[in-house]
């Protein structure tokens, strides 16, 4: 079989369209010899997932999941480094002249008590970024990314004589912390190692597990993380007047707060003020001398975002002069930009994942409809040079856990919250299937 000449720079997405158009015009011989070597994986995938789900980390101690994934990349013949940006992992694989081919997981969990009631559900606990104890859960499902990851590199080993090129399988710690990409960035990661012209990776969310969501341009929101600390004066539970009670004081800013969402922010725009945080004193009868709040802001457009980041500081400011307490300490921490999809990458993976997964399991999202409000750190990758990359979304439910929650009367939990449990064996099915013809779209002959 000729090997195609490597894509480069200007005619990059030109004359890489020829794998896209050979992985098309036999999509469902493509598709039949992946499956196959889903069916075959199945049961380990299985056991690699549960395993993750009951062993989770939270992000930066990674160390457990980072050794087991990094053992199963080094015996499929990739070249891993480890500890690349604290917990993070690199995998390479070269197959021949081509294009260099990134395909990222998330290695971490959240610090959260599962509550789903399975079998395998996490009891972990450890000490969290605050020093406080806390469990640990795969609440936003990040198990089924890796277990779909090692699987689509194990697929793509197995049909390497389908596709010429460079992979560069990253395993991405402190994805829920927004500053693991961060990290791997300034270890080196597009210096030490291949730079990738492209990037894939996958997210499981809300939607019919086996469907996949394509966004142009884009895909996820705007993160910013900000601390505040609302300094009172402590003193006896019975005398409020010899203190400042900083817990009336950040009472009143969490509700004055979502103000600034409502009156200020144009309403035809996304935007959102979440106080994820909230803890102050330690018995009933001591007022104590501080509160420490930990907020989320959530946003796509540039103006949108510093309407809301001015409005929580002048609110918090506010708060403060109200109770007539000292200046609050206000620290911005973890910070990402939206995801974007490149359009046209984007347009031609659907059309790919169309043809061998069918019409009605794909949908393109156009570049004017609204992304999802999450966020995500695999933006601060793709903006520090990888710009011909897809975020994908995958449907995360069994039709027959839908009719059920329905015919329950009830909402299916979402990402991060204590019961999320997705139908991982579709999950992980799907992603293989989409990160796979993905990457031979891009490397196929
Ligand atoms: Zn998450
Ligand atoms: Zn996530």
């Amino acid at each position: 079989m000729p090997v195609r000449p490597i894509c480069v720079a200007a005619a990059l997405l030109a004359s890489c369209a020829t794998g896209t158009a050979a992985v098309a015009a036999d999509a469902t011989a493509y598709r039949a010899a992946i499956d196959a070597q889903i069916d075959r994986q199945t049961p380990d995938l299985d056991a690699l997932y549960i395993d993750l789900h009951t062993h989770p980390e939270l992000g930066f101690q990674e160390q457990r999941t980072a050794a087991l994934l990094a053992a199963r990349m080094r015996k499929l013949g990739f070249t891993v480094t480890e500890q690349v940006g604290k917990t993070g992992i690199v995998a390479v694989y070269h197959n021949g002249n081509g294009p260099v081919v990134m395909v990222r997981t998330e290695l971490d969990a959240l610090p959260v008590e599962e509550k789903t009631g399975l079998a395998y559900a996490s009891r972990a606990t450890a000490t969290g970024e605050d020093g406080r104890q806390t469990f640990v859960a795969q609440a936003c499902g990040h198990d089924t990314h890796m277990a779909a990851w090692i699987g689509t590199a194990t697929t793509l080993i197995v049909l390497k004589d389908r596709w010429h090129g460079t992979l560069v399988f990253v395993g991405q710690p402190a994805e829920e912390m927004v500053s693991g990409a961060a990290a791997m960035l300034n270890d080196g990661l597009f210096t030490r190692f291949p730079r990738p012209d492209f990037g894939f990776a996958a997210h499981v969310q809300a939607g019919l597990a086996g469907t996949v969501s394509v966004k142009q341009g884009p895909a996820t929101s705007a993160v910013d993380t900000i601390q505040i600390r609302f300094n009172g004066v402590g003193a006896h539970g019975s005398m409020p007047d010899k203190g400042i009670d900083p817990i009336v004081e950040a009472a009143h800013f969490v509700t004055d707060v979502q103000s600034v969402i409502a009156r200020e922010k144009d309403p035809w725009k996304f935007g959102v003020v979440t106080v994820g945080s909230f803890h102050a004193g330690t018995v009933s009868n001591i007022i104590p001398d501080h509160a420490d709040l930990q907020l989320t802001l959530r946003s796509y457009d540039a103006d949108v975002r510093k309407i809301i980041n001015d409005g929580v500081e002048r609110t918090a400011r506010a708060a403060a002069e109200t109770a007539r307490a000292p200046a609050p300490d206000i620290r911005h921490t973890f910070t990402a930009s939206p995801v974007v999809n490149d359009p046209a990458l984007a347009a031609t993976t659907a059309a790919t994942l169309k043809a061998a997964l069918g019409n009605d399991k794909v949908t393109l999202v156009p570049e004017t409809a609204p992304g999802w409000t999450a966020s995500e750190d695999y933006s601060e990758l793709v903006r520090a040079g990888m710009p011909h990359s897809v975020y994908f979304g995958l449907g995360g439910f069994a039709q027959a856990t839908i009719d059920r929650a329905q015919a329950d009367g009830k909402a299916l939990p979402v990402n991060h919250s204590p019961l999320f449990a997705p139908d991982h064996a579709p999950v992980i099915r799907t992603g293989i299937e989409v990160l796979t013809l993905a990457v031979l779209g891009v490397t196929g002959n």
